[in-house]
């Protein structure tokens, strides 16, 4: 009771807003499921202007607002500021949802990973430069290092409450300029488990280049929905079971791929990728074996990267990227790596 006290008088402090209220800018994005504009304030005493985001969006708003919610009261760090949600009604029969966050920035991991400039693109935007490594390979893991640090604690921060996301991916990763850290955005295709929002897997929803090879995020075996008092009970248990948040580790290790292998950072050379490691049985070593010997250049950086320090970032890159979902690393467990022990990196103490 406490805690729903609390956060209703929370939400009665956050402003509120209605269509008019709203001066549409530029489009950021438009999927099956909804439309994303830069918004700004129109006028209004009482209101802070800024710099917003607005997303219109069907049915599936609803579990995206329900998610925003529960994220900004438990692991607000993790995800682009949520400021509101509401059933905008004036329009169309049904209705839209409306979602609005603070703007974060220009970027998405995305945009940065595609510039010829990556990574050094984003050190320039992290706080801090990596003071004692030369420009090279070993400065260009550090950095890497850096962004998958940030990635693993915001997911971890997911996790831990009981969010799947299922839709990692450097098109929803945006990298916010007001805490120069990487967050995670669009839990549209999101699950919470604890409660049973968004229960019965909307498999239609993934991304195919991200999806892990299992293609429910829970076993098939696993009963229909059970209403929500009997989902609090029970989840917990399910979530041991299944481990439906190492679906997310999946795609974050494809993400760290792709940051380590240039060619694999276009839509073709992942999917050439994806294709690749079906035929290795989604063993990475084997696929290894397979491509280093008649490997291009740049593909060799790619693994001379993942092999520095001993080989240990490769060590967790095969951590992640798994057949079984039993098998992978959790993203608590793969911030305890000894990947991240190196001292200098940038990432803890720019996550503070
Ligand atoms: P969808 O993928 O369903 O269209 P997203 O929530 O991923 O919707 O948003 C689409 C795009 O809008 C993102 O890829 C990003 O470029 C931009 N965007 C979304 N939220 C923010 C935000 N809070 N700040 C800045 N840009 C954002
Ligand atoms: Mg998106």
């Amino acid at each position: 009771w406490d805690m729903f006290v609390l956060a209703f008088v929370e939400r009665l402090f956050r402003p509120t807003f209605k269509k008019d209220d709203f001066m549409l800018g530029k489009k950021l994005g438009e999927g099956a499921f909804g439309v994303v504009y830069r918004v700004s304030l129109a006028e209004k005493p009482g209101l802070k202007e800024g710099d917003l985001v607005l997303k219109k969006a069907t049915e599936y708003g609803a579990v995206e607002i329900w998610m925003n919610e529960r994220v900004r009261r438990a692991c607000a760090s993790s995800c682009a500021d949520f400021m509101y949600g509401f059933l905008e009604n004036s329009s169309k029969k049904g209705g839209e949802y409306w979602l609005v966050w603070r703007f974060e920035g220009e970027a998405t991991l995305q945009d940065l990973m595609l510039s010829k400039e990556f990574p050094y693109n984003v050190e320039k935007m992290i706080l801090g430069k990596i003071q004692d490594e030369p420009k090279g390979i070993a400065r260009e893991n550090r950095i890497i290092q850096t962004i998958m640090g940030q990635l693993l604690f915001a997911l971890d921060g997911l996790h831990s409450t009981g969010i799947v996301h299922r839709d990692i991916k450097p098109q929803n990763i945006i990298f916010s300029e007001g805490s120069c850290t990487f967050k995670i955005i669009d839990l549209g295709a999101a699950a919470d488990l604890r409660v049973g929002i968004n229960y019965i897997p909307k498999e239609f929803l993934l991304d195919p280049r991200y999806a892990a090879p299992e293609q429910y995020i829970m076993s098939t075996q696993t009963p229909s929905a059970p209403s929500a008092p009997v989902a609090t009970a029970l989840s917990p248990v399910l979530w041991q079971l299944n481990l439906p948040d190492r679906f997310d580790i999946y795609s974050t290790g494809l993400i760290y791929l792709q940051m380590a292998f240039p060619s694999l950072r276009t839509d073709s050379g992942l999917i050439q990728f994806n294709r690749q490691l079906k035929r290795c049985g989604y063993d990475l070593i084997e696929w290894r074996k397979t491509v280093e010997p008649r490997a291009s250049t740049e593909l060799r950086k790619g693994f001379e990267l993942l092999d520095l320090d001993g080989g240990i970032g490769w060590e967790l890159l095969t951590s992640m990227i798994r057949y079984k979902a039993r098998k992978r690393t959790s993203a608590k467990a793969a911030l305890a790596h000894p990947y991240f022990d190196k001292e200098g990196l940038l990432a803890l103490s720019v996550m503070q």
